[in-house]
């Protein structure tokens, strides 16, 4: 018998589910059970709230971009499918700011995919500075939206458009915040980068890097230290487990937890996300993940006497960190 599935369906660009829309659906499948026992919204919450962290969260969702809040313009970091929510809540929040800074850590397909859908894009009341620490990034990012990819071509987006190629010597200064990149091990190179804000606080976006410890000398080692040192968060590419990264998936790109955690011991780091999930692990293999790597900075503090302090958090849609 011939059978026909349905492997995608969702036009334009995947659109996962959204972690407000997952507690409603599990609040509804709590209350509008045949029979249920459940008849209000407080004791579908009360539920909820006891579930496991796996089941009421989804960990898989749109790729890299995170939003820097409460500066003068809007700071962005990669402009994965999470850019096209952003811009529509940008646009929802009616505020009187105007100036993108979009602060991409490379090119690859999954860090770059949302801005054909980034709504203030279109918007000549928008500018839009794009910066990168690889060459010609008006040229890398302008590739994806060839007419034979996309109907409207980056140049035909109505906001007002700059580029800027950073340079892992010195810094610059947006916002009266300091910003450095630090190049990552990486096919084809990404970049990490460093925000130090006017009060003291500190954020380092880590992703898409590779640590191989066959490879790791300890002057390499004291160079991310230094990158790293002291940040308030710092997000870093948590994608295998120590044994794929180390050996299965040699080259890949991409480091796990263990060496997030030993690196942001070593820089004195505060707080630690792990990002940039597997795209094939289920949710609770991602949790998982978190409870190993909550697992091995006590072991790690414990033999090297070390001061047991680092937060570990697992990055999700819509989560917001405080820097305090
Ligand atoms: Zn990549
Ligand atoms: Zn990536």
């Amino acid at each position: 018998m011939i059978k026909i599935k349905f492997w995608g369906t969702t036009g334009s660009i995947p659109a996962p589910l959204q972690q407000n829309a997952l507690k409603e659906k599990l609040l509804a499948a709590l209350m509008e059970t045949i029979d249920s026992p459940v008849k209000n919204k407080e004791d579908a919450e009360k539920i909820y709230h006891s579930l496991p962290s796996y089941v009421k969260n989804t960990y898989k969702g749109n790729s890299p971009c995170v939003e820097i809040q409460g500066l003068d313009d809007y700071f962005i970091l990669d402009a994965g499918s999470g850019l096209r929510e952003l811009g529509l809540d940008l646009i929802k929040r009616q505020e009187k700011k105007s100036i993108v800074h979009l602060f991409l850590s490379h090119f690859h397909w999954d860090h770059i995919m949302g801005f054909p859908f980034f709504v203030p894009a279109y918007n000549p009341s928008f500018s839009i500075n794009v910066y990168s620490g690889h060459s010609d990034p008006e040229l890398k990012l302008a590739d994806q939206q060839v007419k034979h990819h996309f109907p409207v071509e980056m140049t035909d987006m109505a906001s007002f458009k700059s580029f800027f190629q950073l340079s892992p010597e010195g810094f610059i200064q947006l916002n009266n915040v300091k910003i450095r990149i630090l190049p990552l091990r990486h096919p084809g190179g990404s970049f990490s980068y460093r925000f130090d804000f006017p009060d003291g606080k500190s954020f380092v976006y880590a992703t898409d890097g590779e640590y191989p410890s066959r490879e790791l000398s300890e002057q390499k080692i004291q160079e991310y230290v230094r990158f790293y040192k002291d940040a308030d968060l710092l997000v870093f590419d948590a994608m295998y487990t120590f044994q794929e990264a180390e050996l299965h998936k040699m080259d890949w790109g991409h480091s796990s937890a263990n060496i997030g955690v030993e690196l942001a011991i070593e820089a004195g780091v505060k707080k630690l996300a792990l990002f940039h999930h597997e795209p094939s692990n289920r949710d609770q293999a991602i949790y998982e993940k978190f409870i190993n790597a909550r697992k091995y900075r006590d072991s790690y503090c414990k033999n090297y006497r070390k001061e047991n302090k680092l937060e570990i958090i697992l990055a999700l849609d819509g989560g917001i960190v405080e820097l305090k």
